[in-house]
C-alpha cells in the first residue's frame, strides 16, 4: 500500500477512531466514579465487599482499556496484532451504539459515523488477511443497482443478465464468471439472511448504502462481511450504482 493510500484510508476511519477514544474515555470515567462511590454504602453490607467491587471494576477498567487500545493500533496499522476478531467483535457489539450516540450529540451526520465503521470494519477484516475458496465467498447486491426499466429479473440469479451494460449488473455478472464465485442480488434483509443461512459463505462482500451495511455487518458478526459503499445520483434505492474496480480488487486478495 502506497502512503497516499494509507493517508486515504487512514482519513476514513480517524472520525470513528476519534469517537472510540472518547467512548472509552466515558466508560472509564463511569467506572471510576462507581469505584470511588461505592465504598461507604456497599461496606455497611459486608467489610469485604469494598475491596471485591473495587477489584472486579479495575479488572473492567484494564481490559476496556487495553481493548480499546488494541482496537486502535489494529485499525490505524491495519495489520493483524492480536485477537482482531475479538476486537472486532467488541467494536460492533459494544461501542457502536455508544459511538453513533456521542456522534450524534456532537451533531456529526449519522451516515458520517458509519461510512467510518464501514472503513475500520474493512480494515480489521483485510488485516487478517483472509483467503477463502471461490465457492465460499458470498457477494450481497441490493435490487436498486438494476436498472429500474429493465425487464429481466436478476433477483436469485444474477446470470439472467442480458449484459446490455446499461447498468453495473452487467460487470458484476462477469465477476462472478471470472472467479466462479455466488452472488445474489437481494430485496431485503430478510432475503439477505436467507441467502447467507443456504450459501453458508466463509467471506461475504456486501454492496448497500451506509445503514443498511452497518446493521449487516453487525447482525452477521462473528462472519466477516467487507462492505462496499453503492452511489446513489439519483437518490436512495433507485438506478443506484458501486465501483465494480473496488469488488474486483477486494477478490483477488480474497479468493484462493
Ligand atoms: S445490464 Fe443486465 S440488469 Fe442491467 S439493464 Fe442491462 S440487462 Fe438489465
Amino acid at each position: 500500500m502506497s502512503g497516499a493510500d494509507s493517508r486515504r484510508n487512514f482519513a476514513g476511519k480517524s472520525l470513528f477512531v476519534a469517537l472510540m477514544a472518547a467512548a472509552c474515555l466515558l466508560i472509564t470515567g463511569i467506572l471510576v466514579f462507581l469505584w470511588w462511590v461505592q465504598g461507604a454504602g456497599l461496606a455497611a453490607v459486608h467489610p469485604f465487599l469494598p475491596v471485591m467491587t473495587s477489584y472486579f471494576l479495575g479488572f473492567l477498567i484494564m481490559v476496556m482499556v487495553a481493548g480499546t487500545i488494541l482496537l486502535l493500533v489494529t485499525t490505524l496499522l491495519g495489520k493483524d496484532i492480536l485477537v482482531t476478531r475479538l476486537l472486532r467483535g467488541l467494536a460492533i457489539r459494544l461501542l457502536l451504539p455508544l459511538i453513533e450516540f456521542l456522534g450524534r450529540m456532537a451533531g456529526i451526520h449519522r451516515d458520517r459515523i458509519r461510512q467510518s465503521f464501514i472503513s475500520m470494519n474493512n480494515s480489521l477484516v483485510i488485516s487478517q488477511r483472509p483467503r477463502v475458496k471461490h465457492d465460499r465467498v458470498l457477494i450481497l447486491l441490493p435490487h436498486c443497482l438494476q436498472l429500474v426499466d429493465c425487464d429481466i429479473k436478476v433477483t436469485g440469479d444474477i446470470g439472467k443478465c442480458a449484459r446490455c451494460n446499461r447498468c453495473d449488473i452487467s460487470g458484476l455478472a462477469g465477476l462472478a464468471e471470472k472467479y466462479r464465485i455466488h452472488i445474489s442480488v437481494v430485496t431485503g434483509g430478510t432475503l439477505a439472511r436467507k441467502v447467507i443461512m443456504d450459501k453458508r459463505p466463509k467471506l461475504v462482500i456486501a454492496v448497500a448504502c451506509e445503514g443498511d451495511l452497518t446493521t449487516g455487518i453487525r447482525d452477521c458478526y462473528p462472519l466477516p462481511v467487507l462492505g462496499i459503499l453503492n452511489e446513489r445520483p439519483f437518490g436512495p434505492c433507485v438506478n443506484t450504482s458501486v465501483d465494480t474496480a473496488k469488488i474486483d480488487e477486494a477478490l483477488r486478495a480474497i479468493v484462493s
